[in-house]
């Protein structure tokens, strides 16, 4: 058996939406057993969106919540640090209606994160294993969830422009790798979007201190994380989007060239389809071979990130 989670004192970090371009103030706090990962806006009479499928909104470059009139917006990134991390019960206070963007990677939250503290919890866990493969497919692209006994995520993309022809990568997801591996890989977009984009009152908060920019032949960011970020940024983003699961997954899943659409379209597919898994209350030990931790270099970055507009606040 394993025990549920959530964090040990709130922390705080200031930040800028990356499509609305505002100012917004995150605070993590801690939650009791079994309320799971819960938004609250404090700008709205405190208003709560639990992080679950039944509040998925419009997907538009993002994953959105909403309930009623309200909105929260481009979660994914964080939801991935939090589940993998093994955080299950958190609320994530708001000011305004995203989750600040920061570097454009999760290397920030998993700062904030480490600095808040993880605190064990007396109820029990219980996981999603899948037992009989789902997919979902559209248009050429897929998303598809295999039997395993682990998480892990097999990613491919391509695209029409010179450094993007095809990447792929599969990984064990575990504490370690994700923080080392893949918590660090920034968002990205086409330069040429970047126009039609705004032009629709999104990216606004966009600059290249928070996303890789490709133009017509290579990257205007002159330095890159890994040589193969951009997938390795599609492993983030997959893995908050099955975090609206509401219950970390066992299986092997599987996606070639999709996107935040497909992906919580397979939360909804796992959803409905109760006879293609089991609720577990193990699983398998992973395989960390030392404490997660950013490098050094992450980790520097991280911190700034976290502090740019004076706010990152233990508060106990
Ligand atoms: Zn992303």
């Amino acid at each position: 058996m394993e025990s549920q989670k959530t964090l040990k004192r709130k922390m705080s970090c200031v930040g800028i939406g990356l499509h609305s371009g505002r100012k917004v103030k995150l605070t993590l706090k801690p939650a009791p057993a079994d309320s799971g990962i819960v938004f609250r806006r404090t700008d709205q009479k405190g208003i709560e969106i639990p992080a679950t499928a039944d509040h998925l909104s419009c997907i538009n470059h993002a994953t959105c919540l909403a309930r009623g009139e309200t909105r929260i917006e481009t979660v994914e990134h964080l939801l991935a640090a939090l589940t993998t991390l093994g955080v299950d019960n958190v609320i994530v206070e708001l000011d305004a209606a995203e989750v600040p963007i920061m570097d454009g990677s999760a290397a920030p939250f998993i700062y904030l994160i480490h600095e808040a503290g993880i605190k064990t919890l007396a109820s029990r866990r219980s996981y999603i294993r899948i037992t009989r493969p789902l997919s979902v497919v559209s248009d050429g692209r897929q998303v598809a969830a295999y039997p395993s006994d682990t998480l892990r995520i097999s990613y491919t993309i391509n695209f029409n422009h010179p450094m993007l022809r095809h990447q792929e990568r599969s990984l064990e997801i575990h504490e370690t790798n994700f923080v080392e591996e893949v918590a660090p890989a920034r968002t990205f977009g086409f330069q040429k979007d970047v126009e039609l984009l705004r032009q629709n009152g999104l990216g606004l908060g966009g600059s290249l201190d928070n996303a890789l920019v490709l133009s017509e032949t290579g990257v205007l960011n002159n330095h890159l994380r890994f040589s193969d970020e951009f997938v390795r940024h599609k492993i983030l983003d997959v893995l908050g989007d099955l975090s609206l699961l509401n219950r970390p997954l066992l299986a092997h899943v599987v996606a070639f060239r999709a996107g935040h659409q497909l992906h919580t379209d397979l939360v909804q597919e796992i959803l409905t389809s109760p006879d293609h898994w089991e609720l577990v209350d193990y699983a398998e030990p992973s395989v960390s071979p030392h404490p997660a931790t950013l490098r050094p270099s992450f980790a520097k970055a991280s911190a700034a990130s976290a502090t740019r507009g004076g706010l990152t606040e233990p508060v106990s």
